[in-house]
């Protein structure tokens, strides 16, 4: 059964995997796209590929997408908020702009889409709500004030959800990956990749297809008894949180 699937922030890195993995599966996948072009993606089977020019920090352009997917491959059964940024600096330096524009993608922007996904998720009497956090939205980190605490909110907000939709079959799970090798990463300097690198106990970043094969789980029929779970895949960082 080709499922209808929405990945915000999928034109590149952990996005770009995560779709990647869905239309391998055969699905219909709508994949977000804010700049640039959209990436090139075959679908398989009775799959589709929908590319849609959305900003999540707009109510507007949600709403847009959101019905030019539903009227391309039907309600979404599985959204997967992935979209998000950083703006890293030390709490004395960071202004009260880098701390809302963070917390206006990562946490409000993982919010106006599920909000949009679990009305259609709703009437299906079925869904599945999958959130991109991170592990520093449970240990913190420097210089990261913003960040942390938007992902840590995507945390409560999941369980919420998983509470209120739970009835009608629809669950809400958090993946908190570690460290990953992508551009948002690629941006850190030498000396902190190195003390990322001694902190893992597996001593190395996470490949983005390692995060899109648990998120594959997680929308599986395997997984459907799992809702409000924080999973993570950061290579042991985060033991102990
Ligand atoms: P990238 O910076 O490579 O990609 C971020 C994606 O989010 C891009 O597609 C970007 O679009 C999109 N995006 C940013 N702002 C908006 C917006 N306002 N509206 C729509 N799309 C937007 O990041 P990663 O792939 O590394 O990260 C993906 C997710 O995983 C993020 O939520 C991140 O916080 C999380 N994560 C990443 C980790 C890592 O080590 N890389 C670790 C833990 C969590 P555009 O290209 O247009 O800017």
């Amino acid at each position: 059964m080709s499922r209808s699937v929405l990945v915000t922030g999928a034109n590149r890195g952990i996005g770009l995997a995560i779709a990647a993995a869905f239309a391998e599966k055969g699905d219909k996948v709508a994949l977000t796209y804010r700049t640039g072009e959209p990436p090139e993606l075959k679908a398989t089977g009775d799959g589709a590929i929908l590319p849609v020019r959305c900003d999540i920090t707009s109510t507007e352009d949600v709403e847009r997408a959101f019905t030019e997917i539903e009227a391309a491959h039907g309600p979404v059964e599985i959204l997967v908020a992935n979209a998000g940024i950083t703006r890293d600096t030390l709490v004395l330096r960071m202004t009260e702009q880098d701390f809302t524009d963070v917390l206006d993608t990562n946490l409000t922007g993982s919010f106006r889409v599920a909000k949009r996904a679990a009305k259609g998720m709703l009437r299906l009497r079925r869904g599945r709500l999958i959130f991109i956090s991170s592990v520093v939205g449970l240990s913190g980190s420097p210089g990261q004030v913003n960040y942390a605490a938007s992902k840590a909110g995507l945390v409560g907000m999941a369980r919420s959800l998983a509470h209120e939709l739970g009835s009608r079959s629809i669950t809400a799970n958090v993946v908190a990956p570690g460290f990953v090798q992508t551009a948002m990463t690629a941006e850190l300097g030498e000396d902190r990749k190195k003390q990322i690198l001694d902190a893992v106990p597996l001593g190395r970043y996470a490949q983005p297809e390692e995060i899109a094969g648990v998120v594959t789980f997680l929308a599986s029929p395997e997984a459907a008894y799992i809702t409000g779970a924080v999973v993570p895949v950061d290579g042991g960082l985060g033991m102990g949180h």
